[in-house]
């Protein structure tokens, strides 16, 4: 992916130069192995640190809202799933938005890498489509698909769904599977409600997960209202956490655009794709809508028709 990274410098080099953006939003190398970290690029010579690798996994549409100067943004499939869908909210202004989209085949989960090897990586380099992590008596290598996220795994949107130049070439489409929400949902009331308890026991309410995704910006959120005071204000009890939590998931519907980041803040390791997902699943199969794909139409809980399938709206 070297090569990428050469073209998204001097794309964003030329767009500062021209005077066409001023930031440039995409992603530098990171201090640690198996990481890439969000940069901003403001001058030409600073455009020269942008890269492109498997660990560039921020969703960076969070960076975007409601900016007053010209940004350029580098761009993965559900980074502009995002961006489209907060364009819809007026939270982002296209004209002032310049996307470099990126296909997008997957990014390399660190817990994944680290449990195969069972030490501490020190080092990681990948050549074609392998892996080799080295560390303190140990050089291993593994297929790199085989470490990507499982969200990256079963994502069918990994090419930019908009953009204004295209770095890269586009990705084979994948099927949508929700094999993992239908395993769940197969599971019997009292099941599911045990999963469901087990997992919000383990919740220290650090809100990482609400703050890791772009489309959660409420100025106020209900967790964090004093009057009157919603839910307690510490992660005391499990019912209290699934009480966040499902707020959080119903406030997603119809704008989740399953980028994988609320998970992957957890330091938790809180399953919170099984409820985002289930979420998505449930609006595409009752509205046949998912969030940010077409930028022309409207936001699908913004939306009524005679014939949805609410007859509780209609008067006779
Ligand atoms: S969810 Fe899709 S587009 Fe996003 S990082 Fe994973 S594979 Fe790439
Ligand atoms: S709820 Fe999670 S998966 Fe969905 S858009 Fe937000 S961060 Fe991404
Ligand atoms: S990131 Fe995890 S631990 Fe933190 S509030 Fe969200 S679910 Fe709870």
């Amino acid at each position: 992916m070297q090569n990428l990274s050469k073209v998204i410098q001097d794309t964003a080099k030329k767009l500062l130069e021209e005077k066409k953006v001023d930031l440039v939003v995409g992603f530098a190398q990171g201090s640690l192995p198996l990481r890439s970290t969000p940069y901003f690029a403001r001058t030409v010579d600073q455009a020269a640190n942008l890269i492109w690798d498997e660990y560039c996994e921020n969703n960076l549409t969070n960076y975007l809202r409601k900016r007053e100067e010209k940004v350029a943004v580098v761009a993965k499939g559900c980074d502009t799933r995002s961006i489209v869908a907060l364009m819809k909210e007026n939270q982002i202004d296209r004209e002032k938005l310049y996307i470099i989209g990126v296909p997008c085949q997957g990014m390399i989960d660190r817990k994944k890498a680290s449990k195969l090897v069972g030490g501490e990586i020190l080092e990681a380099e990948i050549n074609g489509e392998e892996i080799t992590l080295k560390g303190n008596g140990f050089e291993q290598k593994a297929p790199k698909a085989e470490l990507y996220y499982d969200t990256c795994i079963r994502c069918a949107y990994g090419n930019p769904v908009i953009y204004d130049e295209l770095v890269g070439e586009e990705v084979a489409a994948k099927e949508l599977s929700f094999a993992e929400v239908e395993e769940f949902e197969a599971k019997s009331a009292e099941e599911r409600a045990s999963f469901l308890a087990q997992e919000m026991e383990k919740c220290i309410r650090c809100y990482a997960c609400r703050n890791a995704c772009p489309t959660c910006y409420c100025p106020e959120c209900f967790v964090d209202t004093s009057s009157p005071q919603w839910i307690s204000k510490r992660a005391y009890s499990a019912k209290d956490n699934l009480i966040f939590q499902g707020v959080r998931v119903f406030h997603q519907l119809g704008r989740c655009a399953d980028c994988g980041a609320c998970e992957r803040a957890c330091p938790m390791g809180i399953k919170l794709s099984l409820l985002t997902r289930k979420g998505v699943k449930d609006v595409k199969e009752t509205f046949g809508y998912e969030a940010g794909l077409n930028p022309d139409d409207k936001p699908v809980l913004n939306d009524f028709t005679p014939d949805d399938p609410q007859p509780f709206l209609m008067k006779e």
